[in-house]
């Protein structure tokens, strides 16, 4: 497949001077989205870059101390927002109606999303979950062309673990399959994310379903990121 995207998920790491050193040797691509700390979005916006935000608010403005909003995010530059990670599903609360919300509002401001999705443990029945997931965070989407989904199941994130090429394969199918079923929309965009490394990534990289990737742990070190730039675009 032509095209894959990477995205690189920083998620509250590397304080000022780490993130300053970072960027000297940060290699832009057009299919690379970096997603650092919200802080440090600004040190990163160039003519070719490609910016996430790795959560945003329900709601554009107003009192929420705290927050960022899409419409914010927007006129800064960004053009992708990851939405629904496990980790802000378990650490704060995000349900399904709430991250349907966050999807609308960031397409509301021409925002492309990567919505996260994902099995706590893979045990028989996992694909009702996967199914479940899509079939709420997705209700009243119409521009599905501005949607990455990204299969992280929750036992592979930060853990070293990753299911077989097979299993992710099929579930990537599942998830192309779902969006066909209930939304009409043929060949959604699907990610995989869960301890991908330099180490794994040739061996993920022959799946022939995905569009990319989505990365946490590797996309902290500059010459991770490179060599699986190397092997991916
Ligand atoms: C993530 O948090 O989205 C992720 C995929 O993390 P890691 O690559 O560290 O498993």
């Amino acid at each position: 497949m032509e095209n894959k995207m990477i995205f690189l998920n920083h998620k509250m790491n590397l304080n000022a001077k780490e993130i300053k050193d970072y960027l000297n040797s940060f290699p832009y691509h057009n299919n690379v989205v970096i997603c650092p700390s919200t802080i440090y979005i600004p040190y990163f916006l160039r003519k070719d870059s490609k910016i996430g935000i790795q959560n945003i608010a329900a709601d554009n403005s107003g009192s929420f101390t705290g927050e960022v909003s899409a419409m914010q995010a927007k006129s800064l530059g960004v053009s992708y927002a990851i939405i629904g990670h496990s980790e802000r599903r378990a650490n704060y609360l995000e349900t399904d109606d709430i991250v349907n919300q966050k999807v609308l509002k960031a397409l509301e401001n021409h925002i492309n999303v990567v919505l996260c999705i994902g099995e706590e443990k893979r045990k028989a029945g996992f694909e009702k979950i996967i199914k479940n997931q899509i079939k709420k965070a997705l209700i009243n989407v119409s521009n599905f062309e501005h949607i990455y989904i990204a299969y992280e199941p929750v036992w592979a994130i930060g853990t070293g673990l990753t299911p077989t090429n097979e299993q992710i394969k099929k579930t990537v199918s599942l998830i192309k399959e779902t969006v066909k079923k209930e939304f009409e929309f043929v060949n959604i965009k699907v990610l995989y994310g869960g301890s991908v490394n330099d180490n794994n990534i040739e061996a993920l990289n022959q799946i022939d379903n995905l569009d990319g990737y989505l990365i946490g742990g590797a996309s902290l070190d500059i010459e991770k990121v490179k060599k699986i730039i190397k092997v991916v675009l």
